[in-house]
């Protein structure tokens, strides 16, 4: 079966075939590791786990790459501002080592609640600054580099298709209105190398040729993927607004530095997870991570299933009456694989069906559609061996037995109370101990030998508890 995936750089679907047969170099742009990483970061890792998860249901053998940014990414796009680690080291009078190894810590711990798989390598930035130094002097080899006081900068105005992943408007650029450039030649051109000088004193700095100092933003990825992937590899992968400046810099650099274009074939971008009132930014500090979520009473992987119920490349805003929707279906969906026997056979024509809609540009929202289609065909079977295929996709622990959960005693008291009731035949008050019963979230039922049966009641819908 074809798998299709939406390619950035010429915005169509396009049919994925790798570079090498039957392997792919896959490289994604992760956490600046100055804070915690919020659900909207989230939503981009699940995107990244999908589709390493695809590749390899589609029999490739996939090495993947994520970076780690501790050093360099400045709070400002246009090479000036301060260091977002150093700046937070200070703010917490911490190391830059002591703020980057907790940061990328508890961002493990979430990677670990939403079922990610872990890459190949995570590769730091500030343990690759050998590469990114001589990557800088190849482009200056060839020409691209000018030194100002402030840092070496690349000369954007040397290529032709810059901007061309963004369909950066270069011209229009030029001719818009004033912005401060420094010493900049070009509007659109950035460091490779900045100067300690230029931002006051900072832990985190390194010898070049060129002065004391520390790498740009942009330099590491071109610089790690080269060394783990190669100079020309398969699948490149970010949020949407790593796009401009950050990806096509690095495809300046790169392709600059390689002479191979395209450098990388397919570049895939995530859209953001946002709140309604705006921008899930943590410089703005309005932020839910999955800390949040799960102090709520959410789990996880329903947060997950809750990503995976729209398309990685729609603009989606978080709002709790989508996530207790979410909540239910997962829950729901659990509670009906649960009764399903097992015939160890697996339902060939729905897990095709399932195949097709991820292979179309990790359709997961479809692919949850006939997984639910599968569950409720009373007269179809192979369901649980369709669905351990597809948890090699999803990811939702979907067939792992929960805890069951432990009755209260008060509500134990209550049902005592409503069987009382009941001997006395006095319905009325009866009803009014189910109800308060349910509104605790159990449901009680009777049983055919007289007693009561109490069950968690599972669903909730925006009204509370229906
Ligand atoms: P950062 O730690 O800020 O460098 O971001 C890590 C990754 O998350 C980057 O690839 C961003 O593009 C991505 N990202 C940031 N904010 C969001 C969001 N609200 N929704 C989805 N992805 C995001
Ligand atoms: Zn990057």
């Amino acid at each position: 079966m074809k798998l299709k995936l939406y390619n950035t750089l010429s915005r169509k679907k396009e049919e994925f075939k790798p570079i090498k047969k039957g392997e792919v170099g896959f490289y994604g742009c992760g956490p600046t590791v100055y804070w915690y990483q919020h659900i909207g970061n989230l939503r981009r890792y699940v995107f990244e786990d999908v589709l390493y998860r695809t590749l390899v249901y589609n029999g490739f053998k996939v090495k993947h790459i994520i970076n780690v940014t501790d050093v360099g990414h400045l709070t400002s796009d246009s090479d000036d501002g301060e260091d977002k680690v150093e700046k937070a080291a200070k703010k917490e009078g911490k190391t830059t080592e002591e703020i980057t190894s907790h940061y990328f810590d508890a961002f493990q711990e979430d990677l670990k609640k939403i079922n990610f798989i872990q890459p190949t390598k995570w590769t730091w930035a500030t343990k690759h600054i050998k590469e990114q130094i001589a990557l800088v002097k190849k482009l200056e080899e060839k020409g691209f580099t000018y030194k100002t006081s402030d840092g070496v900068y690349f000369d954007t105005s040397q290529l032709e298709d810059y901007g061309r992943l963004a369909l950066l408007d270069v011209a229009g650029l030029k001719a818009g209105k004033r912005i401060d450039m420094g010493e900049k030649k070009n509007k659109t051109d950035f460091a490779l190398w900045k100067f300690s000088t230029s931002g006051g004193k900072r832990q985190q700095e390194w010898d070049s040729p060129w002065g004391v100092g520390f790498p740009g933003w942009h330099l590491e990825c071109s610089a790690m993927s080269s060394k783990y992937l190669g100079e020309q590899f398969d699948i490149h992968t970010g949020g949407i607004d790593n796009m401009s400046p950050h990806h096509i810099n690095e495809i300046a650099q790169s392709e600059t530095a390689f002479g191979k274009k395209p450098w990388v074939k397919y570049w895939l971008h995530n859209n953001h997870l946002n709140l309604k009132e705006g921008k899930m930014s943590k410089s703005s500090g309005k932020i839910i991570r999955l800390k949040d979520l799960e102090e709520k009473g959410y789990t996880a992987l329903e947060f997950r299933y809750f990503l995976l119920t729209s398309h990685y490349r729609k603009r989606t805003a978080f709002d709790f009456k989508t996530m207790d929707a979410a909540k239910t279906a997962y829950e729901r969906l659990r509670n009906k694989i649960s009764e399903l026997k097992d015939d160890k056979k697996i339902n060939g024509k729905y897990l095709e069906e399932f195949e097709e809609a991820v292979n179309d540009d990790l359709n997961t929202s479809r692919a949850l559609q006939v997984l639910w289609k599968m569950v409720r065909d009373e007269k179809t079977g192979g369901q649980i061996g369709a669905i351990k295929k597809m948890e090699e996709v999803l990811g939702l622990d979907l067939l792992k037995k929960g805890k069951k959960e432990k009755i209260p005693k008060k509500i134990l008291d209550l049902v005592k109370e409503r069987e009382k009731a009941r001997k006395d035949k006095d319905w009325g008050k009866a009803d009014e101990f189910r109800e308060e019963i349910k509104k605790q979230g159990w449901i009680v039922g009777d049983l055919t030998n007289g007693k009561s049966g109490v069950e968690k009641l599972l669903f909730h819908n925006e009204l509370g508890i229906i």
